[in-house]
């Protein structure tokens, strides 16, 4: 009977592939817990990415109709440039971000890709070109080749390595009990924060896309691996348009572009030097992680609780 058995465990295993492939799509976005209100235009195009201009133009957006979360916000990065988002939690650093990968569609206002609306082209192909790199990157139960190519279609393992040592995690991966093929994600080998940053960084590299999102999430690595970690990031992002949410500052100081949201609106922009002439919340907030001063003083604290 074994034989008979055997198609049909084998179909069963077809069908969780792709109902896996499909659920880690959305989680490597962090749709999981967001029903999508997206439609796609019946009309849509693909989206076609020639230098990677991205231009917000007075993009208002709330998650419900009583509380708007971004508030006519407008920027211009051109193609390989990079702008960090900086300001306290909830300012809507984050929504700025999912609008861009199309999580969710502006209320008001619209964002272009190298001048084509979001909403006239198709959703796969918007994704298919832009990476996304954080620390709760989204592992599915499969190897760690599996994960690592998860988005490029035919990769080869000679790819996936090449990709694993920009990225600073071929030693990591090279000692796990079986190297590239070991099983990682819910069911697998539990992986740190800082490693499950260093594959998604290796994905987003062989994935090689035109645009990228990068979250950094407060990390908890040490200080070497914190140093591996923004040495890829740094060759990752040459040439490539970028957004950054940073919560170090250290990490941004070099951007093209520092936006400083408060309550959903843009109330500083600049370069780091610029805004540390400004000498308001971006320098304050710069004060003290640079251990200038001691603590935010109360006027940003109050502000940012309004
Ligand atoms: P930041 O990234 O700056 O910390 P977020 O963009 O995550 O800010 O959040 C901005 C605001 O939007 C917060 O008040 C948050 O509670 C709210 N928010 C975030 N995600 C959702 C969601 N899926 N549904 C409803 N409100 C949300």
């Amino acid at each position: 009977t074994q034989r008979f058995i055997w198609p049909m465990a084998q179909f069963g295993q077809i069908i969780n592939m792709y109902q896996r492939a499909h659920a880690s799509s959305s989680r490597i976005f962090g749709l999981m817990d967001e029903p999508s209100r997206i439609v796609e235009d019946p009309d849509a195009d693909e989206l076609v990415v020639d230098e990677g201009e991205v231009v917000y133009d007075d993009v208002t957006f709330g998650y419900d109709e009583e509380e708007t979360i971004v508030e006519d916000v407008s920027f211009h990065v051109e193609g390989g440039e990079t702008l960090a988002l900086v300001g306290p939690t909830g300012a809507g650093k984050s929504t700025v971000l999912k609008l861009l990968l199309r999580m969710y569609d502006v209320d008001e206002g619209a964002i272009t890709i190298d001048g084509q609306d979001l909403r006239d082209v198709t959703i796969p192909s918007l994704r298919q070109n832009i990476g996304y790199v954080s620390q709760d990157t989204f592992l599915f139960y499969g190897s760690v080749a599996e994960n690592v190519a998860y988005g490029t279609f035919g990769a080869t393992r000679e790819e996936v390595v090449e990709a694993a040592k920009a990225a600073e995690a071929h030693e990591f991966i090279e000692n796990l009990p079986e190297g590239y093929d070991t099983e990682v994600g819910e069911r697998g080998v539990k992986l740190s924060g800082g490693q499950r940053q260093r594959i998604s960084i290796a994905r987003a590299i062989l994935k090689d896309p035109e645009i990228l999102v990068l979250d950094e999430a407060t990390s908890d690595v040490d200080t070497e691996t914190e140093m591996l970690i923004q040495r890829s990031l740094d060759q990752l992002t040459e040439n490539r348009t970028t957004f950054s949410i940073a919560h170090r500052l250290s990490t941004i100081k070099d951007a093209d572009q520092i936006v400083v949201l408060e309550d959903g609106r843009i109330v500083e922009r600049g370069s780091h030097e610029d805004l540390l002439a400004n000498d308001d919340l971006y320098a304050h907030l710069w004060g003290v992680q640079a251990g200038e001063i001691d603590e935010l003083p109360e006027e940003f604290i109050e502000r940012a609780q309004q």
